[in-house]
């Protein structure tokens, strides 16, 4: 099949449909299949189910209330049904003429009438028509393409398209898969012996073995890429770890077992020759800020220079005056790169960056960007990795050698999604929070009672604590009709007469922001209004209350790391989930996620079960293909086989790597020379 010969028009309107190839179409997989292969009688026919039945038409009338609509009685021998129309053409009122025979495919419903289909697809029919043998598929598609055109073109590919299979035989067998060629044709024509319910729960084999497939080319391209860039070469840093024990000598408190184990992973990495690539999860608080210092250590130890990312400047400086406070003691200057610092200052800082005077530059993702280069790049800190994507990942580059690079994440990612969308990092997890915390109690409290709230607040300050109050938007909206922070922080200060209320928002200047975050850090501001500028990594321990406005707007994610602003000392922490009423089921199901839960694992999984992983952890900036068939939780088991599966083809079969990847990604081989 020559795609490049079809219609200009025709080719846009598929490339909507994400095909831009003749074998795309072949993977363009129905949504769902109509069984129009049984004939069943009108009173057989259940409510609510979608059925084929055929009759003559008894009558056809125009009705005119409540709106202009066609009604027709068809009837078989068995019992009656109401035919409506609602939107008609001349030539549909033609077929309800009375008197023509018809079968009409659609779901029963109870109406005004009577039991009733709506707006049925008809098609006029002599007695004894031959029924489908195959069920019909239906399939994605866009405006100006039905559903006859499509099949056409699908039909078309697939009788022109090789359909060989791309893997081998044995493979296939070891894990009970069928062949490709039967299984796309069987899902773009079922017969109707197949269970309509394996099809429609993508359960059957020949469903497996598309997901299947689908998984094994993206393991295949995230490795390829991962092993590409381990290709690289990367400074070795074989530190003996003086540094690191004079600084955890100076701590006020023990590493943690699960600081020390991660701890271990990164030295191993960081000795090799090739540039490190790993992940480092910890819930919210558990402690990845000393783990970032220690490993810059060893760099700095062998005389490498570490440059640490953060998302934000008030996070960037936060890190800064904390490494600071650890560092400056053993002698290591740590310089901080802001964009709101002035002129000169921040030219001293590039300075420092390029000669190699300063061994740790702490700075935004922006500024490393525009203007950065440094003398003797050995090890790159990403936090919060999640607020980045992949491309990002790799955009920081040493002269001539790779950098090793750390990532942070407080978001954890459930097991078959890191399995997934990040094969090509290494993973290290820090599973215990430090000891003496004590936990957040967390409570869904109706915006009416906003007043008991404030109340509350007031409570608090007297005991000597702080507060934050987070609101989901800063300017009005129309459609959202969010309170804002600006209110907010109106209403508060009203209420809480002579207590320090402060306003912190993203339209301020980084400056601002900075001198905002500075008072509370010093306690002189005792109640923080703050849009969620301050999601990640903010860590003021005398914080022991946060009230969230709009909770039922958040995502789940987003709401565990926010609550995880506070309980960082040892008060006990509340958490208030404010929420405007009347909520949804969706949202009730969300917040009650939130209520019951506190380990992030646990949320992160949930958030992967009610949003799907393209909302979760940065998947849609990550640049990692999407998956169209597979899920990852239903399908955790064919994850884990196309993790295997992908290791065996990789080392022994070539050709098949390839014929593969071509296959299902073509055009990925962009992605190795990243
Ligand atoms: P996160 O993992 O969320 O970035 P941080 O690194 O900000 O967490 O750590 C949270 C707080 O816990 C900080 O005040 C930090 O100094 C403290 N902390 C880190 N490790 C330990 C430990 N092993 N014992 C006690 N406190 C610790
Ligand atoms: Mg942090």
């Amino acid at each position: 099949m020559d795609f490049a010969a079809l219609a200009p028009t025709l080719q846009s309107r598929l490339a909507k449909l994400g095909i831009n190839r003749a074998f795309d179409l072949v993977l363009h997989l129905p949504l769902r299949y109509e069984d129009e292969t049984q004939l069943l009688p009108i009173a057989d026919a259940l409510m609510g189910t979608s059925v084929l039945v055929e009759g003559e038409v008894q009558t056809l009338d125009v009705m005119f209330r409540p709106k202009k609509q066609l009604v027709a009685r068809v009837a078989d021998a068995s019992g009656m049904l109401v035919v409506r129309l609602i939107n008609y053409y001349p030539n549909q009122a033609a077929q309800l003429a009375v008197g023509k025979r018809v079968r009409l495919y659609g779901e029963i419903r109870r109406g005004f009438w009577g039991d009733e289909m709506v707006h049925p697809k008809i098609k006029s029919v002599g007695d004894g028509a031959a029924l489908s043998e195959a069920l019909t598929p239906v399939y994605p598609t866009t405006a100006g393409m039905n559903q006859a055109a499509i099949a056409k073109l699908i039909g078309k590919a697939l009788r022109e398209c090789r359909l060989s299979d791309t893997l081998p035989a044995a493979m296939l067998a070891d894990y009970g898969l069928p062949a490709f060629a039967d299984s796309v044709q069987l899902l773009h024509a079922p017969t109707p012996d197949i269970p309509n319910v394996l099809l429609q729960h993508r359960t059957h084999p020949a469903w497996r073995r598309l997901k299947f497939d689908e998984l094994l080319a993206q393991q295949l391209s995230l490795r390829m890429a991962r092993a590409a860039r381990r290709e690289k070469n990367a400074p070795v840093i074989a530190a003996d770890g003086r540094l690191a024990a004079q600084l955890v000598a100076s701590l006020p408190f023990a590493l943690t077992r699960a600081q020390n184990r991660v701890l271990l992973d990164i030295a191993r990495d960081l000795k090799t020759p090739h540039p490190m690539q790993r992940l480092l999860q910890g819930d919210v608080g558990s402690g990845k800020t000393i783990v970032a210092a220690i490993a810059a250590c060893h760099a700095i130890e062998c005389g490498y220079q570490v440059a640490l990312l953060a998302p934000t400047e008030i996070l960037a400086e936060q890190h800064y005056r904390k490494l600071s406070s650890w560092l400056a003691p053993l002698g290591i200057k740590v310089v901080w790169l802001a964009g709101s610092l002035k002129a000169k200052d921040k030219r001293a800082a590039i300075e420092d960056a390029a000669l190699g005077t300063a061994p740790l530059v702490v700075g935004t993702h922006a500024i490393f960007q525009q203007q950065v280069e440094f003398k003797n790049l050995g090890l790159v800190i990403v936090d919060e990795q999640h607020r980045f994507g992949v491309a990002q990942r790799l955009a920081l580059r040493a002269k001539g050698s790779s950098p090793h690079q750390l990532m942070m994440s407080a978001t954890p990612i459930p097991r078959t999604l890191a399995m997934s969308f990040y094969a090509d990092l290494d993973v290290s997890v820090i599973d215990e929070l430090p000891p003496g915390r004590t936990p957040i109690v967390t409570k869904l409290i109706s915006d009416a009672r906003r007043d008991e709230v404030i109340a509350r607040i007031a409570a608090k300050v007297m005991e000597g604590r702080q507060v934050y109050w987070v609101c989901p938007l800063i300017e009005e909206s129309e459609a959202l009709q969010l309170q804002t922070a600006v209110d907010a922080h109106a209403q508060l200060s009203e209420e809480l007469q002579g207590v320090a209320v402060g306003l912190l928002h993203g339209r301020m200047k980084p400056d601002e922001k900075a001198a905002v975050m500075a008072e509370f850090i010093a306690n002189r501001i005792q109640v923080l209004v703050a849009t969620t500028v301050i999601e990640v990594g903010v860590d003021v321990a005398n914080a022991s209350l946060m009230v969230i406005e709009h909770a039922e707007r958040m995502g789940l994610a987003q709401l565990h790391q926010l609550r995880g602003r506070v309980g960082r000392g040892a008060h006990a922490s509340l958490c208030v989930l404010l929420y405007s009423g009347p909520l949804g089921d969706t949202a009730k199901a969300r917040l009650r996620v939130i209520f019951e839960n506190t380990d992030g694992f646990v949320i992160a999984q949930e958030d992967l079960r009610i949003r799907g992983p393209g909302e979760l952890a940065g998947v849609r900036q990550s640049g990692v293909p999407m998956l169209r068939f597979a899920d990852l939780e239903a399908d955790a088991d064919l994850v884990e086989a196309a993790r295997e599966a992908a290791e065996g083809l990789l080392a022994n079969d070539l050709p098949a790597t390839i014929a593969h990847l071509d296959r299902w990604l073509p055009g990925r081989e962009a992605l190795l020379r990243v």
